[in-house]
């Protein structure tokens, strides 16, 4: 009898895992890969390469969800005892398989090479166990199955290896083994820019609480995702609520959100620009170029970036975009006064329909008691009129100027959609 499965736990092994050396890749992609198909992973336990840690681990997750998903302790060598410890677990001893050992036999024999007898091992299965091929390597990919029990995956610890046999083979075994009413999640994204989390909260407070639907709030370090997730049988189970939410979260946030969907604000910027036929250039200070390399990350930018100019010294401010000497000495280079005649010098070397100028203190040092670090003067200039802003940017170094970067382009969104409203 094939049991129906919900729920997973993966059991992550590795010395390396424990001490820090390696970081586990492995488990975002397993619950990523597994979600989708019904299957939710509920915990994951990391162990090191120790029989008796192992076999606990294995066997606490399965009485807990039914089934397991273990990584690593596959290779050839004598610290790698996840075969013998699983193996355990189902009161299964292992067996030499003749077939798989001439398999590798063969593949190594295809590049001139014998293979060593060490990677007898590897082959070494749980008596009984499903072997699931690996391409990229000598270690299969293994089940082992008892009515009682449930389900154990054996998968080689290398990401690359581990996720092709994940995705080819044992998402396929795992995938049929769920039952046919089983929940899987349906997603919807609003991204927004220039509002910080906790104002997102705040806003959205409990608005949504009468929803099926569970909301997830992410911050990064320039812009604020908000994750809605509805699950059901099927997409029709879900869209009515996820509809709801997002049409919600639309009343709510307004012009704070740039997308609904996986998009870059970059990107979505790219694509206003070239809806209604304008051309920006760009005139960096403490971003140095951070803005026109966001705008040229997709394909296409050419269509709506201009180009700009790198000013950070006072001289280029001067020479390259007209900035007077007196505004810089009077107001200094991080003023409201200099970021305009930063946009408007930019505007009449390109005569690009719009520019982005930004000059501001990204620390740590260079920081007084009037301009503290972090302080961030923005402008945009779009047709005859200027627009600017003062921001206050927290953190390090590199925050300030992704968050510099990106206030840039946000500002230039909102005008563009301001102004032609
Ligand atoms: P193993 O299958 O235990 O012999 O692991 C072989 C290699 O895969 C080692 O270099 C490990 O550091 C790496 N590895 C094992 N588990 C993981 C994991 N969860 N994430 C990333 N790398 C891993
Ligand atoms: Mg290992």
């Amino acid at each position: 009898m094939k049991r129906e499965l919900t729920e997973i736990e993966i059991v992550a092994i590795g010395d390396e895992l424990l001490s820090g050396a390696t970081i586990d890749l492995n488990a975002a992609v397993i619950a990523r890969t597994l979600e989708p198909l019904g299957l939710r992973v509920t915990r994951k336990t990391t162990v090191g390469d120790v029989p008796e840690a192992i076999a606990a681990a294995v066997e606490t997750a399965l009485q807990r969800a039914g089934a397991a998903i273990t990584t690593g302790g596959l290779g050839p060598t004598q610290d790698d005892v996840t075969m013998e410890a699983v193996a355990g677990v189902f009161g299964r001893g292992v067996e030499f398989r003749k077939d798989l050992w001439q398999a590798l036999e063969a593949r190594w024999a295809r590049r001139g090479r014998a293979i060593p007898e060490s990677n007898r091992k590897q082959v070494e299965v749980p008596a009984g166990a499903e072997v699931f091929p690996n391409p990229r390597g000598t270690a299969p990919g293994l089940a082992v199955e008892d009515d009682r029990l449930g389900i154990c995956v054996l998968l080689p610890g290398p990401p690359h290896e581990m996720e092709n046999i994940l995705r080819d083979s044992v998402a396929p075994y795992l995938g049929r083994r769920v039952g046919s009413g089983a929940r899987r999640p349906f997603r919807r994204i609003v991204r927004t820019a220039g509002i910080a989390e906790s104002a997102i909260a705040e806003r959205v407070g409990d608005r949504l609480a009468d929803l099926a639907v569970d909301v997830a709030f992410l911050p990064e370090v320039d812009c604020n995702d908000i994750r809605l997730t509805a699950w059901g049988e099927n997409e029709d189970e879900t869209s009515g609520a996820l509809d709801e939410a997002v049409d919600r979260v639309r009343r709510i946030l307004g012009s704070h959100i740039y997308a609904e969907e996986e998009i870059e604000l970059a990107e979505a910027v790219g694509v206003l620009l070239r809806e209604r036929g304008l051309t920006v250039a760009v005139a960096e200070s403490c971003t140095a170029g951070l803005i026109a390399g966001r705008l040229t990350e997709p394909a296409g930018a050419s269509d709506y970036l201009w180009g700009g100019m790198v000013v950070y010294d006072d001289k280029a401010k001067v020479e390259l975009l007209g900035v007077s000497e007196d505004t810089l000495a009077r107001h200094g280079a991080v003023s409201e006064e200099t970021v305009r005649e930063m946009a408007e010098g930019a505007c009449r070397r390109s005569g690009a329909d719009a520019v982005i100028a930004v000059t501001g203190i990204a620390g740590p040092t260079g920081g007084t008691d009037e301009k503290p670090v972090g302080t961030v003067w923005l402008a945009v200039r779009l047709g005859a009129s200027t627009v600017t802003a003062l921001r206050h940017y927290p953190g390090t170094r590199d925050m300030v100027r992704m968050r510099a970067a990106q206030g840039g382009l946000d500002l230039l969104r909102r005008t563009v959609l301001e102004e032609l409203r």
